[in-house]
């Protein structure tokens, strides 16, 4: 039974293993289809029970700098996800996107994120996690983790080793790919944004707020690995490549004007 099941696991690792966009390899077990419904059922959720901001100051504005980064996205990408952004009214500084291209903004993000860049510069690393599926590589190993451990237990491991499975597959795999997915985000956003004509540099002074202003819980973007510094010298390392999609994208006429509190 227990080799049935590890020849099936086998089989679903060697057919879902695959490269993200920035040539990571990655694990994903479920189709995109199934993780666009899921990401959009818990975006309706979001939607009935939190408070959606109905302030065309701040829908308006945010929906311009959306539209702006998805505009940037080649057609294939664009066509893939059903794009959507949403405001909810909420202090915490913060932003999502989930499968299938829901985006959400929280009120609380313009406390850091100052400009239409800034805002693009989350805006962008969202999506970026949404075009790397990283929702499915989440929740793909989250599945062959407990996988593990239910095999673990068939082989009568003790209570011990399987704790320690555990435990390791927390550190060990879970903790390395957030990282590696962390950065993966800010690389594909970084040149998302400036394919969209927003200033990359934006990404920084956006970090230095965030790093100045989190409050006790980290917002997503700012979780603690890795750690800021480490997130500003990758995207200054990237900014002059930035910098020159930027110059083109401005010379082929990409200005965004988004403005804060257009109504005012
Ligand atoms: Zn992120």
């Amino acid at each position: 039974m227990f080799k049935l099941s590890a020849a099936l696991l086998l089989v679903a690792l060697m057919t879902a293993c695959t490269t993200s966009p920035t040539n990571r390899r990655q694990v994903v077990l479920y189709s995109e289809a199934e993780m666009a419904r899921q990401g959009e059922g818990a975006y309706r959720q979001m939607q009935s029970e939190l408070t959606v901001s109905s302030d065309p100051r701040e829908t308006t504005y945010v929906q311009c700098v959306a539209d702006h980064v998805i505009a940037a996205l080649e057609p294939t990408q664009q066509a893939a996800n059903r794009w959507e952004v949403t405001v909810f009214d909420s202090p915490q500084a913060n932003a999502f996107a989930l499968p299938g291209g829901k985006i959400g903004v929280y009120t609380g993000l313009f406390d850091v994120a100052y400009n239409q860049d800034q805002l693009a510069a989350v805006l962008a690393h969202e999506v970026g996690h949404v075009l790397a599926q990283h929702g499915n590589e989440r929740a793909s190993r989250s599945a062959l983790r407990s996988a593990g451990i239910a095999a673990a237990r068939v082989l009568g491991a003790s209570s011990r080793t399987v704790q320690a499975i555990d435990y390791g597959s927390q550190l060990g795999l879970q903790l390395p790919f957030d990282r590696a997915q962390e950065s993966e985000a800010d690389a594909i956003g970084l040149m998302l944004m400036a394919r969209a004509g927003f200033d990359p540099e934006q990404s920084i002074a956006l970090w230095e707020n965030m790093n100045a202003d989190a409050g006790p819980r980290p917002p997503e973007f700012l979780a603690t690995h890795p750690s800021p510094e480490t997130r500003m010298n990758s995207l200054r390392n990237q900014m002059d490549q930035a910098l020159a999609v930027r110059t083109r994208a401005l010379s082929n006429g990409l200005v965004p004007d988004c403005i804060p509190g257009a109504l005012n």
